[in-house]
């Protein structure tokens, strides 16, 4: 290797390095996390306010907590975004708004006979003929059931699915038991040939976090009937996590860092560098005061839906001013907070693009505060409006002390299960 190469292979690797480092700052940066959740706090009317006041520090320092944990825990990082192009195209009316419902139609159980034998049976092997009735079918089905389709009932096996095969973990695959399996055939007088089963859904890679949101709605809910102040100030922490997610376009497409449009490194100018430049000097903070979410199924799909309209912007706009700025006045290398060098958007560049964004940081910025705030509300009403003045806080147990621990070994080890943003 000579003198040159080497040295362009050094700067290749440099600059890898540096790109890696700014880009695992993700998800509005910590930064606009922190300043979300802080905020939100002061939505809340007077009765509510004093329990999250006396918290803040906490709720502000927890706000990057869901993204500590997608290095420790594989199923995390679905709940961060939704790729809403994989599932059509604006307003996603097809698209079920029920975890349960979508989950049905994208999981699958492959089942195995003694002669190693395969059959896929339920989600996309099944139709729905003219006159509204289910037909199972699929490669193999004759090898396995002497015959082409089965009729099957529709409602009967949503119960069956949703007690026997759905899994509320966001797992990917999990195994199957053979008798269950024959239990429900027997109703059609089929023996089905199995020697070993797994369920395998295709839908959650695409990300849940709208159907994540409406779960944590209820569980935030739950804590404050309950009045465990741990679990009310986690879970206030966690929702103000993935509501700012939400409110970032980015979050809700497939093409979340640019890979698809040649303009990689995109999420984090408009999540963390854009809000890091301009979020304190120039962005108008007053939200007004937190309102009561009637209806959590729809006010979370509204979220996504309307950051999943501005996502053309957001790339367009970026695309085009790439194409007409200096090339060599576009990545600067800037100090960061441990004295790292990064490669990252110049300064004049960002300004020039947060300009022709017109306020769309800042409207989402804002918009994130203000569902917060509404989040944590309507919890709190939906419970009774309870006297958080008298919650008792559980003793951490070792159990919660390990978690911690562990979460924070995994995170500065650096490396993020499943994908980055
Ligand atoms: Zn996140």
């Amino acid at each position: 290797m000579n003198l040159f190469k080497k040295g362009t292979f050094l700067g290749i690797l440099a600059l890898a390095f540096f790109l890696s480092a700014f880009s695992s700052v993700t998800n509005w940066g910590f930064f606009a996390h922190r300043r979300i959740n802080r905020l939100a706090v002061f939505t809340l009317p007077i009765d509510l306010i004093p329990f999250y006041k006396k918290h803040i520090d906490y709720l502000t320092e927890n706000a990057v907590g869901p993204d500590k944990r997608r290095y420790a825990v594989a199923t995390e990082g679905i709940r961060h975004y939704i790729d809403l192009d994989i599932w059509g195209t604006l307003p996603f009316e097809t698209l079920p708004r029920n975890i349960v419902n979508a989950r049905r139609s994208y999981t699958e159980v492959i089942v195995l006979n003694n002669q190693n034998d395969t059959i896929r049976l339920f989600g996309q092997q099944m139709e729905l003929d003219a006159d509204g009735s289910l037909i199972l079918k699929g490669n193999n089905f004759q090898q396995f059931f002497k015959r082409d389709s089965l009729f099957i009932d529709q409602e009967d096996y949503e119960d069956f699915f949703y007690e026997k095969i759905y899994n509320p973990l966001y797992e990917k695959e999990w195994a199957m038991d053979c008798v269950e399996l024959q239990n429900y055939f027997d109703r059609y007088d089929f023996v089905l040939p199995c020697d070993k089963a797994i369920a395998v859904d295709t839908f959650v890679e695409h990300g849940v976090l709208p159907y994540n949101l409406v779960r944590l709605q209820r569980n935030l809910t739950k804590a404050m009937e309950a009045m465990d102040s741990g679990l009310i100030l986690r879970l206030s922490a966690d929702m103000g996590h993935y509501i700012g997610d939400a409110h970032v376009p980015l979050h809700t497409t497939s093409n979340y860092n640019g890979y698809q449009t040649d303009q990689i490194g995109i999420h984090a100018f408009w999540e963390t560098r854009l809000p890091e430049l301009f979020a304190d000097e120039q962005f108008d903070y007053f939200v007004g005061q937190a309102t009561y979410i009637e209806n959590p199924s729809s006010y979370y799909w509204n979220i996504v839906l309307n950051s999943h309209s501005l996502v053309t912007d957001v790339l367009s706009i970026e695309k085009e001013l790439s194409q007409t700025y200096p090339k060599d006045q576009q990545d600067c290398f800037v100090e960061r907070g441990t004295g790292a060098m990064q490669n990252i958007p110049c300064v004049a560049y960002a300004e020039k693009y947060h300009l022709l964004l017109d306020g769309q940081v800042e409207q989402q910025m804002r918009a994130a505060i203000k569902a917060v705030g509404d989040a944590w509300y309507t919890a709190w009403i939906n419970a009774g409006q309870p006297d958080l003045s008298r919650v008792y806080r559980k003793k951490a147990n070792l159990e919660d002390q390990k978690e911690k621990e562990e979460l924070e070994r995994t995170f500065n080890l650096g490396k993020i299960l499943g994908r980055k943003h």
